[in-house]
């Protein structure tokens, strides 16, 4: 085989390498952001229940205030029921304590019911809290894993990319310039053998004269129809 060929093949088998490597590397990608997926999910429940639980004791202290004067202002209208002497007088009054005294049933009992969703609110923060650590304690191995092979995948790749330099420099200049720039564009094997009497790749027919030429020489050639690199076998 022609030694320029054989460089070329030897690069060839240098870049399915680093290929391999590159997708590997890839693939570690959607196992990462699966765990953080997960994560979200968990720590956006908790965010939930905090912001609930919050607003509920805003409620809560408005609330307090609101039945606090309300109950002052029965006190009032007691203290003018006790003082007022004509019938009429008394009538007015005593609708007065009775309207303030619905108002202030109803607002205790709303009272009794944020209170009680509070108390729930806080069991509940309290669980997704624990949720959020077991899943952090659990993603650790995961993530420790997926770091550790990283790191490998890396290692490796560094050193296809030693060796791949290291082979590039058997290969011709205008020839490895021609080689990079298919795989560039294509991104994938750009240089092919002859099949029969076509292009390995597209199966072009490849003229006699020019085939009988690379098969003479070991020329490598580019397939006029689809731009690979050709080399003859025999
Ligand atoms: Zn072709």
């Amino acid at each position: 085989m022609h030694q320029d060929l054989e460089a070329l093949l030897a690069l060839q088998a240098d870049d399915e390498v680093i290929d391999r490597l590159d997708a590997k590397l890839r693939a570690l990608g959607p196992r990462l952001s699966e765990l953080e997926r997960r994560r979200k999910a968990v720590a956006e429940q908790l965010a939930t229940a905090e912001s609930t639980t919050e607003a509920d004791e805003h409620k809560r202290r408005d609330l307090e205030g609101r039945l606090s004067d309300h109950k002052q202002r029965q006190e009032r209208n007691l203290a003018h029921l006790d003082s007022v002497k004509r019938m009429r007088e008394a009538t007015a009054a005593m609708a007065q304590v009775e309207q303030a005294r619905k108002i202030l049933i109803e607002e205790e009992s709303e009272l009794q019911a944020i209170t009680r969703r509070i108390s729930d609110g806080h069991k509940s923060i309290a669980a997704h809290r624990d949720a959020l650590a077991s899943e952090d304690s659990e993603q650790a191995a995961e993530r420790d894993a997926l770091a550790a092979e990283r790191a490998g995948i890396e290692t490796e790749l560094a050193d296809a990319r030693a060796k791949r330099a290291q082979t590039a420099t058997h290969v011709p200049k205008a020839i490895l310039a021609k080689y990079d720039r298919i795989r560039g564009r294509r991104g994938e094997q750009a240089i092919f053998a002859l099949r029969g009497p076509s292009c390995g790749h597209c199966d072009t027919a490849i003229p006699l004269q020019r085939r009988n030429q690379m098969i003479g020489t070991g020329q490598i050639e580019v397939c006029e129809a689809c731009g690979v690199l050709l080399y003859a076998t025999q």
